[in-house]
């Protein structure tokens, strides 16, 4: 039947016969098997029909022979035969009840075999006529939290977005394959929120100058990342990816390309605000260029800088242009022409990746790691650092990656040998020691003073209400041997909502004990996220940026943690780990000294 499909279709399919095996009361393992294959699918940087025809969808992680099988039924039938016999036995439209909060897969098939309820709309007439609540074991209360849900507009599936650094590589596979296309002179640029590196990027905004616009703009079409293409011309051309994402190009001249990039890196309310403060001196900004009303002249803009010069603003880095106060910041103390861009603004100097002098935050086969001590120490030793921290697991991890007491020792023993036998990097014994669901550690205090370093994470029990989490959250900041609180709000970008703490008492403890809150830099994580990161500095806490690598290659997920303090205007200064460890083992707690 299809010749072809969209990447996001073939996922959808995948999503939804995960979803269906769920509410037929499938084992787990077959439902995450779908919903990760859904994972890959949606984010491939390539068709994966093609992929699949050519027999080379298992190339994927999470692809196997069953799976491209069912993608090539699905081609060539438009369905899978699976998903037809679970489609007769659950409707689908219990999919959507599914996602709303306090209704799993199990309440859905109740609610569907007691009241008949077999979608959103029937789900919304049954609370309305107070139905729901005659069924045994929900009552009034849950009822009206169903319709506040479905007021909210919960249950409907939101449009894909791409994790910073998939959005990333795929702007610049896009740039990229444009410049080469586009001839001589041409250059592609990435805007938008990709620009300002946001945590998840929704669509992909491209500016370009170029002396052959219509050849520019034609060419999208014909890039492998590229499913289709709805206009072209000589201002631009509009398209989506495999990966199911809006790609917008617009093309420049090169005396306007100052006023697109603005415009197009955003964000909404960042430029809005500039509009009005613009209004105000009697300049009207946009796109096109600036307008002056005294004058009646358009000024366009070859460079940002000019733009931001023209409003009387200092340059504004992509990842402050939030309007989080960055436009007061901005202001030039001594009011400028365009010329001059020497006056000085209250901006901050922002952090940058080669500030960075070490890592606190990396596994090992110890516990759930890949590499051995000495790989990562030499791996962050390539990476110029000057100390990093070995921080498996501790003792009650689970999935057999425990690390006992017993084992604890022999590792440091072994880190003692790696750091004694490795010139250039200091490598430290430390541990990310798990926060029991009642606040104590899972080491005892006299392990714990051997290490150089401790960090105490939750990785359990993350529903508990947020009284009883912040209290966990806060013993383990007052333990007297715990240096940095990891990954601190256990949000997961796009899956998992942060635990509920306490954020201003959680930052206050820090502040007032010395322990350091982690940016960790996974970029599924980026926790402390950018808001959090900046309060947490402007209370006096101690920031660190740890990779959280569980393989060599993975420290370089650094840059996404210092993309976050970027976004939170941290400066060096702000971050412990820009320092030489002489200076940042004194940040650490009293006692450790
Ligand atoms: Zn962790
Ligand atoms: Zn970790």
């Amino acid at each position: 039947m299809a010749e072809t499909l969209p990447n996001s279709a073939i996922a959808d399919a995948f999503e939804e016969l995960g979803d269906l095996y769920e509410l037929d009361g499938a084992i787990v393992h077959r439902v995450l098997a779908y919903r990760a294959a859904a994972r890959t699918v949606r984010e491939a940087p390539v068709s994966i029909a093609e992929l699949a025809r050519a027999g080379r969808a298992t190339e994927l992680a999470g692809i196997g022979d069953t799976l491209q099988e069912k993608i090539l039924t699905l081609l060539d039938t438009g369905t899978i035969p699976a998903m037809e016999k679970l489609r007769a036995k659950v409707p689908p439209g219990l999919i959507a009840i599914t996602r709303l909060p306090g209704l799993g897969p199990k309440r859905a098939r109740l609610l569907h075999a007691e009241l008949g309820v077999d979608s959103l709309d029937a789900l919304r007439e049954a609370a309305l006529a107070g139905r729901l609540r005659t069924v045994k074991g929900l009552g009034a209360k849950f009822e009206a939290s169903v319709l506040d849900a479905l007021e909210r507009g919960v249950g409907e599936r939101p449009a894909p977005r791409l994790l910073l650094p998939r959005a990333l590589e795929l702007g610049r596979a896009l740039a990229d394959g444009l410049s080469e296309r586009g001839g001589a002179g041409t250059d592609v640029r990435i805007a938008g929120s990709a620009r300002r590196m946001a945590d998840s990027v929704k669509d992909i905004d491209l500016i370009a100058v170029t002396r052959k616009p219509v050849t520019l703009a034609k060419s999208l079409a014909a890039l492998g990342e590229i499913e289709s293409v709805a206009s072209a011309g000589r201002a631009g051309a509009k398209g989506r990816s495999h990966s199911g994402v809006s790609i917008d190009l617009r093309i420049a001249k090169p005396s306007q390309l100052g006023n697109l990039l603005q415009h197009f890196t955003g964000s909404g309310k960042h430029n809005a605000a500039l509009r009005e403060a613009a209004v105000r001196g009697g300049l009207h900004v946009s796109e096109y260029g600036v307008y002056d009303d005294a004058g009646g002249t358009t000024t366009t803009c070859a460079s940002e800088q000019e733009v931001y010069a023209l409003l009387g603003l200092a340059y504004i880095e992509p990842e402050l242009r939030e309007d989080r106060g960055e436009l007061a910041a901005a202001s030039l103390l001594s009011r400028p022409t365009h010329r001059t861009h020497s006056a000085h603004s209250a901006l901050p100097e922002l952090i940058a990746l080669p500030d960075i002098r070490g890592d606190l935050h990396c596994h090992t086969v110890a516990s759930d790691g890949r590499n051995t001590i000495e790989e990562m120490a030499l791996a962050a030793r390539e990476r110029g650092y000057e100390y990093v921290a070995i921080t498996d697991h501790s003792a009650s991890h689970g999935f057999g990656d425990d690390v006992s007491p017993e084992q604890l020792r022999r590792q440091i023993e072994r880190v003692r040998e790696v750091d004694a036998s490795i010139d250039g990097i200091m490598v430290l014994a430390g541990s990310e020691v798990n926060i029991l669901p009642d606040g104590s550690l899972d080491y005892e205090d006299d392990l714990l003073a051997e290490l150089d370093w401790v960090i105490a994470s939750v990785h359990t029990a993350f529903t508990m209400g947020e009284e009883a989490m912040t209290e966990r959250m806060i013993a383990a900041v007052e333990h007297p041997l715990v240096d940095a609180i990891g990954h601190p709000t256990g949000r997961l970008i796009e899956r998992r909502e942060p635990y509920a703490v306490d954020m201003p008492a959680l930052t206050c403890a820090a502040a007032r004990t010395g322990t350091m809150l982690e940016i960790n830099a996974n970029p599924d994580r980026r926790d402390l996220n950018d808001i959090h990161a900046r309060a947490a500095a402007q209370a006096g806490a101690s920031i660190v940026i740890d990779s959280d690598a569980h393989g060599v290659e993975r420290f370089d997920v650094m840059r996404w943690g210092v993309a976050t303090a970027r976004r939170a205007w941290l400066t060096a200064e702000d971050v412990a780990n820009t320092r030489s460890w002489e200076r940042f083992a004194k940040l650490r707690k009293q006692t450790r000294q």
